[in-house]
């Protein structure tokens, strides 16, 4: 175990050698997969309010062993190498897991994104894109970039336009980066996905009894307390479908400026409501509000989502947490010294390389879209529900036969008269993956006793896949 805390890059690699220490490999490639390929280090100017504003820019790859390399870019003040770095090993795992054909890579912007104008925005972006693309580091074949913290929908469009102005006559252009709006390539549900993976990582989590069973806790989501950290795009999403739709009890928020807390549940919509229009949580009238936030991290619950920064939960307060099961909607939420920690109380995790792949999933699949220019379903739609049109009026038929005897349930024509748009379509390629991936992890954590933790299983089976590209290559 670590005695001083690790840089977050050491913990994504401590994590790694633990799990790559049981998996057998050829000399040499535990090394090749570990270590980053390289990282790009930029520094541009740009005039702004009457000077040039410099700034540090990064787009690090971890992993070519499938190209393109994928993952976002950050705008946050404390960007740093070590971070991105970091990210991006994380980013050639998580696809590796959730089987998204990619290498891995992250890029970062020292800035703090709320203290520039939109216009001011736009031009640091198009310029820190100008600087990538021309390295070919923003590439439909070779690297495409998608929204992390500080980033969203109208960054990608930027950085998308930018490209095509660079590339006019590649017909692919769009496929360069992901996460965009759905006016400029996007795809439907991409905005909620990450969220929406972790609903679904949990969803699958109380599915086995057996996984259940290790937590102390019994049944499905239904009245669990949850403590979400964090309720931008990630934390937002996932604590409001789970409230919505899975039953769960949302007693506490923790943002920036302090934390709410309702024993009766928060109303996620209304929070996020007041968070955008005050800027925090501060002075929110329908919970009580606690000064000290991340202390409540320490508060008891069943399910605890860390869902902002790295590092929250560390060596200083993982003896405190009084979750029963962790899910990392972030990434590197937990310290390799948490985990260590942790894993001894036997607190069940959810680790970030399974728990937040939803994001790059949907990008996946926005990634396909874009390169075969056709919405999904656009073919199959209206053929479908042609056929159920068919079953539906033998129905009827019967229906009409049988009189009080037998009808159809309230409801049913219309649910099943309704062919999968691209929405639907995309929520049931998450799940699948989610569920997928979640099979490959118990069945990892099966195979060996000394596996005791769904992280280790989840390295496993992600260092697994990387080496056998790599010696299906022949490297
Ligand atoms: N930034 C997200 C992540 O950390 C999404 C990456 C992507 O879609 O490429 O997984």
């Amino acid at each position: 175990m670590p005695r001083t805390e690790l840089s977050f890059r050491d913990s994504v690699d401590l994590m790694f050698n633990r799990a790559v220490a049981l998996v057998d490999l050829p000399p040499g490639l535990e090394e090749k997969i570990r270590v980053s390929n390289a990282t790009y280090t930029v520094r541009f100017g740009v005039r702004l309010r009457g000077q040039i504003h410099t700034f540090t820019g990064y787009r690090s790859v971890h992993s070519e062993h499938m190209e393109p390399v994928k993952g976002g870019i950050r705008y946050d003040l404390a960007v740093n190498q070590n971070e991105v770095e970091a990210l991006a090993a994380l980013m050639t795992y998580k696809c590796a897991l959730v089987e998204a054909p990619f290498g891995g890579s992250k890029g970062g912007l020292c800035i703090d994104p709320r203290a520039w104008e939109e216009h001011e925005l736009e031009q640091i972006t198009r310029r820190f894109a100008y600087e990538l693309i021309k390295r070919d580091l923003i590439h439909p074949a070779q690297n495409v970039p998608a929204p992390d913290m500080g980033t969203g929908e109208r960054e990608m469009a930027w950085i998308a336009d930018q490209y095509k102005r660079m590339n006019t006559t590649d017909i692919n252009g769009n496929a360069c980066v992901t996460g965009k709006p759905i006016g400029g390539g996007g795809i439907q549900g991409r905005t909620e996905a990450t969220g929406r993976g972790v609903q679904y990582a949990l969803q699958e989590f109380f599915r086995e009894p057996r996984d259940v069973a290790r937590t102390g806790m019994e049944g499905d989501l239904d009245r669990k307390r949850v403590i979400v950290q964090g309720l931008g795009n990630v934390g937002y999403h996932a604590a409001k479908f789970l409230s919505e739709e899975d039953g769960c009890i949302i007693t506490t928020i923790i943002e920036r400026d302090g934390a709410l807390v309702s024993h009766d549940g928060l109303d996620v919509e209304d929070v996020h409501h007041w968070i955008a229009q005050h800027g925090g949580v501060t002075g929110y009238p329908n919970a009580r509000y606690f000064e000290d936030g991340n202390a409540l991290l320490e508060q008891e619950c069943d399910i605890l989502i860390p869902a902002a920064l790295e590092g929250v939960i560390n060596m200083s307060n993982a003896d405190n947490i009084n979750a029963k099961l962790i899910i990392e909607a972030a990434n590197g939420p937990v310290t390799a010294g948490a985990d260590e920690i942790l894993r001894r109380r036997g607190i069940e995790i959810i680790p970030d390389l399974y728990a937040n792949a939803g994001g790059v999933t949907v990008s996946y699949f926005e990634w396909v879209k874009n390169l075969s220019h056709i919405r999904f379903g656009r073919m199959q739609r209206r053929q479908e529900e042609a056929r159920h049109e068919l079953i539906i009026r033998e129905l009827e038929r019967l229906d009409s036969y049988l009189g009080n005897a037998w009808s159809m349930s309230p409801g049913f024509k219309s649910k099943y008269l309704k062919g999968a748009g691209e929405l639907e379509l995309v929520r049931s390629g998450l799940d699948d993956t989610m569920r997928a991936a979640f099979d490959s992890m118990r069945a990892a954590r099966d195979a060996k006793a000394e596996v005791t933790d769904f992280r280790t299983a989840a390295y496993i089976v992600a260092i697994d896949r990387v080496a056998a590209s790599y010696r299906a290559k022949g490297l």
